[in-house]
């Protein structure tokens, strides 16, 4: 199958880069400058279905398959990385967990609010010692009387903070075995009692992106809060951060695209030395490169969905797609704004935050060193 031609995926595209053209990109610039998260923003994407867009209907899903979700988080990007990410964290990180490894009732309880745009739900594992090595989570849930009583903080959590953040699967130590560490995945709901948010500000990209720090202090959850089973926080984290991948890739594609297009457009109106600048080869060949690249980028992630939508093993694929696409996120903004020169510098020309937004790309989700230790362990 072909997804740039199927009609299907061309609609969805076009609708969705119509959302994204008239409704996100008009206040992208304004929404950075002020480092704010737009709740309003959020409620159009639930009302567009852009919150569960591959779950079921049934649970108040799109049931769409992964090729539109990426398709989606793809335009976002193309316009603005932030509503991207937003949306790719809530239902690859927030949503999915909860619909793959909750029981019915965990679903019917969380998953149809948090598909109107509403609710946000997080994914807490990074924490001040635990980034890359996520072994070294220090947050602990002790099971006392039928409840977890879980103590510890997360950092940098996407859509942790906001007024419409309600909760975190809490990836947290609950005992040892043979001197390891146990660990487990724990829905926790924002009005638990001991639970505190405090968004982290004055960041580099993203920075209309609800970042927060959360700090928990005897927050108490009942046992049947516990995702999967017990022990099998590490086996839900690696599944989730596996889909959660190809989005962040979505991210690096969409953006290449758009910061393609906006060098196309520009070395075509731009003069110098009497002629336009897409007339000089050493620019002509920095779009053909880009073209290149995005094209191998794009069907290397949708060839990724396919394996994952078949139900076939894709780890090591979401890791390169994620590498890759975040590779060219970072070649393509870089030649874009050469492209533009001195006026790509301006914070009124959407390049220059294409050019800070690409960096997160290669950290988030797994450091493109950690990618590479994925893809070798495949390979070797
Ligand atoms: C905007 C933003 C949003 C985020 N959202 C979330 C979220 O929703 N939920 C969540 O849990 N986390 C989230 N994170 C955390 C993110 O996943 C981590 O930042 C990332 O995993 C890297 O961890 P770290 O920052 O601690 O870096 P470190 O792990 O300290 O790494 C620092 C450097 O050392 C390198 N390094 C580390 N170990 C090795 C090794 N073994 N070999 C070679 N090099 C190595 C890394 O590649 C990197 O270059 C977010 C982060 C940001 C910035």
């Amino acid at each position: 199958m072909n997804e740039l031609l199927d009609k299907r995926y061309v609609e969805y595209r076009n609708k969705v880069r119509a959302f994204a053209e008239t409704i996100v990109k008009p206040i992208a610039v304004e929404q950075d400058e002020n480092e704010e998260f737009p709740i309003d923003l959020a409620l159009k994407m639930g009302n567009e279905g852009l919150f569960g867009i591959t779950l079921p209907k049934e649970y108040g899903g799109q049931g769409l398959d992964y090729v539109s979700y990426i398709i989606a988080v793809e335009e976002l990007a193309r316009v603005d990385s932030s509503p991207a990410a937003t949306i790719a964290a809530h239902n690859s990180l927030g949503i999915n967990p909860i619909y793959t490894f909750g029981t019915e009732e965990q679903r019917k309880k969380y998953l149809p609010g948090l598909c109107t745009g509403e609710k946000l739900w997080a994914f807490g594992l990074t924490e001040d010692n635990a980034g890359s090595d996520a072994k070294g989570v220090e947050t602990v849930a002790n099971l006392e009387d039928n409840h977890w009583i879980i103590n510890g903080s997360k950092m940098f959590i996407t859509n942790s903070c906001s007024s419409i953040a309600t909760g975190i699967t809490v990836q947290a130590i609950t005992g040892h075995t043979d001197g390891r560490k146990e660990l487990s995945a724990i829905l926790l709901d924002r009005s638990t009692e001991g639970y505190e948010t405090e968004p982290v500000k004055g960041k580099l990209m993203w920075r209309a992106v609800d970042n927060g720090r959360l700090t928990f202090t005897n927050c108490r959850v009942p046992d049947s809060n516990i995702l999967g089973k017990r022990g099998e926080g590490m086996k839900i984290m690696l599944s989730t951060l596996d889909g959660g991948r190809l989005s962040i890739a979505a991210i690096g594609l969409g953006l290449a695209q758009g910061a393609f297009e906006m060098a196309l457009d520009y070395s075509q109106k731009r003069k110098q030395f009497g002629k336009q600048l897409s007339d000089f080869q050493s620019v002509s060949f920095k779009l053909a490169e880009m073209a290149m690249k995005i094209e191998l980028a794009r069907n290397t992630l949708y060839h990724t969905c396919r394996l994952k939508e078949a139900g076939l093993p894709f780890s090591k694929q979401a890791a390169i797609s994620k590498l890759y696409c975040s590779d060219i996120a970072r070649e393509i903004a870089g030649e874009s704004l050469q492209i533009h020169g001195g006026f790509g510098f301006l914070k009124s020309n959407h390049i220059e935050r294409f050019y800070r937004d690409q960096r997160l790309l290669s950290i988030g989700e797994g450091t493109s060193e950690i990618l590479k230790m994925v893809i070798s362990r495949h390979v070797l």
